[in-house]
């Protein structure tokens, strides 16, 4: 029944496909546009302080385009598409562990600009279909950082210098995935990482949906 009003509803309201708006299909994504996100090959894209980064997909305009509308502009239903994309890249890989999954934490002030935190969302959806657990308690963060997207990779690693807070009161048993949606010089993994090592903490994988640099 409520499947049946939602569909009712999105029929009303012609809910569009978020990146070619031109698509029949009466859901958040079409499956022509979903189709041509392409995936980066099955490897380790890069290592930072010795912990493997993969990284799903091409940067290009329709996952752009995702990545933003739910970041940005309040599109949560984006979440499950970028899920999906990460989730069919990670089943091509070789690891079978089973992880808890970590996404980047946004500062108490961000989160509250954004009324929600756009990779807790992604997390979500992802330990749907890989049945991790996700966590969202073990790493905090405690400095409000400027954006990242003007500086240099010097100057990254300085502005998020000492920006975590590991509680390993809240460490589940398994390895840990964290996840975050562009990975660009790589610093905010990096700090994550140091403030898990400092913690005792190592084993560790970093994966991201896209890299400008990949
Ligand atoms: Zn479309």
């Amino acid at each position: 029944m409520k499947n049946f009003l939602c569909s009712l509803l999105d029929w009303i309201y012609k809910k569009k496909c978020y990146c070619c708006s031109s698509s029949r299909e009466a859901v958040p994504l079409c499956s022509h546009c979903y189709n041509e996100l392409e995936f980066n090959p099955p490897q380790v894209a890069r290592i930072l302080n010795g912990t493997d980064v993969y990284i799903a997909g091409m940067y290009e305009k329709n996952l752009q385009k995702i990545i933003r509308g739910l970041k940005y502009h309040k599109k949560r239903d984006l979440a499950y598409y970028q899920a999906k994309f990460m989730y069919e890249y990670f089943q091509t890989l070789d690891i079978r562990e089973t992880f808890q999954v970590v996404p980047v934490p946004l500062h108490k002030k961000r989160q509250k600009q954004r009324h929600y935190n756009h990779m807790e969302l992604v997390a979500e959806e992802f330990c749907k279909l890989t049945g991790f657990q996700p966590n969202f308690k073990l790493i905090k963060r405690i400095k409000h950082t400027k954006p990242q997207y003007k500086l240099t990779k010097k100057e990254r690693l300085e502005n998020l210098e000492n920006a975590f807070e590991v509680d390993t009161t809240n460490l589940l048993p398994y390895p840990i995935l964290l996840i975050d949606d562009i990975c660009t010089s790589g610093a905010t993994f990096e700090s994550m990482i140091n403030e898990l090592h400092k913690n005792g903490i190592n084993n560790i994988k970093c994966f991201a949906t896209t890299s400008p640099h990949s």
